[in-house]
């Protein structure tokens, strides 16, 4: 039984970061490494205020956690000091908690009950806790490698190496299928490797557990992209199933504001992968914004992934430009009531460190040198409106042009789906109008024995719409391939509509 007046007694505090002065200079994860004992301290009283509520929306999919994590309980065993109970509790529903822990906004905290009133002194911290109960797994060794008891005789290639495809692979090498994993890239890990930055996220936290991954038994298959490398008729003959988890990481360019063609403008992951390349020793990124004057168009993550590595590089000044007015800092109920993800003005880490940010601005002209380089922006002021069928439009609100310096443009203006690839045309599958690839409700695409999950089908999304659905996606997979399934599949409400166009 949970203290119900625990957040009473304590109010909300999330972890400590490190100074950016110190975070600016290395790549190293922006969150202080507490000593273990201060750690737990600090994570038991946060624990301590959530009230076990009769219905927890943090763990509800509709608006709080998509994998159904049990938060309630492992907040509970954590207040208690059980941390082993508490990992596994939040194994149970999550494969990989090191990375929501680290890479999820959280739409829990977004739905916890003490997220209501400001009254309460906030949400639970329930992503804290969460990676203090990953990170004190590895560090005591509760989490150990589960290997199937029973070999099904069935093989399965997941292609794909992000978190989709390793929560697919896990799931499915535990219960008993011989799996591999293609990635086309040269190393595992999909976005969570070369797209999500080292300070979010450490690499070395991936790679201890794709060793667990492999000593469970799933193959990994590195540098080979499915459909050129290995055939289709190839893989059908060497596989009973294929799922694919091939992410959406078709990005969105901007084809209409003159001068997109100069040299300097990029899309976001031309400037991330080869930052991350870096980090991993590739030698120096073909895309750097040392001594460079910044802009960065689009107001999401990745624009504030791309924003901490701009500065991290050195860049002569950032700034982040959102067509969007700034939001507030409070949650407008009467826009986004409790407990939907709310609308407010979300501020990272890499806001804090250096930089500037500009809302409800639009650029209208890159101006280039007589190189072809681009070195300015001309700016406006505009508002976005909608007309009555929802095309949306960017009016401007204003005469006044502003002028700015742009050596360097990265454009985080979103991803538009699945990326052309011939495994896709041998497969006969088509994109929906989304660009994604459909599938029926048991994740079965239309090709027979071929599944999708995670961004691929879903679009550009959450690590933990992922992850989750890569754990669907498996039970689905093991009950084609045996004819039932024990293993968990997460309630997925949302699921979207599934016709293949
Ligand atoms: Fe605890 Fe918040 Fe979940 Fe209630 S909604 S059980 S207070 S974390």
């Amino acid at each position: 039984m949970a203290d119900p007046s625990g957040f009473l007694k304590h109010s909300r505090a999330d972890g400590r970061k490190r100074p950016a002065t110190e975070r600016l200079a290395d790549w190293d994860e922006v969150y202080a490494d507490l000593p273990a004992e201060e750690r737990s301290n600090q994570v038991r009283e946060q624990a301590t205020r959530c009230m076990d509520c009769g219905i927890p929306f943090c763990h509800s999919g509709s608006a709080g956690c998509p994998l159904g994590n049990l938060i309630p309980e492992w907040n509970d065993l954590v207040r208690r000091g059980d941390w082993e109970q508490a990992s596994d509790r939040l194994h149970a529903t999550n494969n990989f908690p090191e990375f929501t822990g680290r890479l999820c906004p959280a739409p829990c905290e977004a739905a916890c009950v003490l997220a209501i009133s400001p009254l309460s002194g906030g949400a639970v911290a329930i992503k804290r806790v969460e990676q203090a109960i990953a990170d004190t797994s590895w560090e005591q060794g509760y989490v150990r490698p589960t290997q199937a008891q029973v070999s099904s005789g069935r093989r399965v290639a997941v292609v794909g190496s992000g978190p989709a495809g390793l929560a697919a692979a896990q799931q499915l090498t535990r219960a008993g299928h011989a799996v591999t994993v293609f990635e086309r890239d040269d190393r595992l890990g999909g976005l969570l490797r070369y797209g999500i930055p080292e300070f979010k996220m450490e690499k070395k936290v991936l790679d201890r557990r794709l060793a667990q991954l492999r000593k469970e038994g799933t193959r990994f298959v590195t540098g080979c992209e499915v459909g050129v490398d290995l055939t289709v008729e190839e893989l059908r003959s060497s596989f009973d199933a294929v799922v694919l988890a091939v992410g959406a990481l078709r990005g969105r360019d901007d084809t209409t504001t003159p001068g997109r063609s100069l040299d300097g403008i990029h899309l976001a992951m031309e400037h991330l992968v080869p930052a991350n390349r870096a980090c991993e020793g590739d030698g120096a990124p073909a895309v750097d914004a040392a001594g460079k004057h910044v802009v960065i168009i689009g107001g999401g993550d990745t624009g504030a992934d791309c924003f901490g590595t701009a500065s991290r590089q050195g860049a002569a000044s950032v700034l982040q430009l959102d067509q969007y007015p700034q939001p507030p800092s409070a949650r407008d109920d009467s826009r986004s009531p409790w407990p939907v993800w709310p609308w407010i003005l979300r501020t990272y880490p890499a806001h804090e460190e250096a930089g500037e940010r500009k809302f409800a601005v639009a650029v209208e002209k890159f101006v280039g040198d007589s190189a072809g380089h681009v070195r300015h922006i001309q700016l406006r002021k505009v508002r976005v409106e909608r007309d009555a069928s929802g095309r949306r439009a960017v009016v401007p609100t204003s005469e006044e042009v502003e002028v700015l310096p742009a050596d360097l443009v990265l454009l985080a203006i979103g991803f538009e789906g699945v990326e052309r690839m011939r495994l896709l045309d041998d497969l006969g599958i088509e994109l929906t109008a989304r660009g994604t690839i459909g599938c029926g409700s048991d994740w079965q695409t239309r090709s027979p024995g071929v599944f999708v999950c995670g961004d691929a089908h879903r679009g550009a999304s959450l690590v933990v719409w992922a992850i989750a659905e890569g754990r669907s996606v498996a039970n689905a997979v093991d009950r084609y391939l045996t004819g039932s399934s024990d293993l968990p599949s997460p309630v997925i409400p949302n699921q979207l509509p599934l016709a293949v166009v």
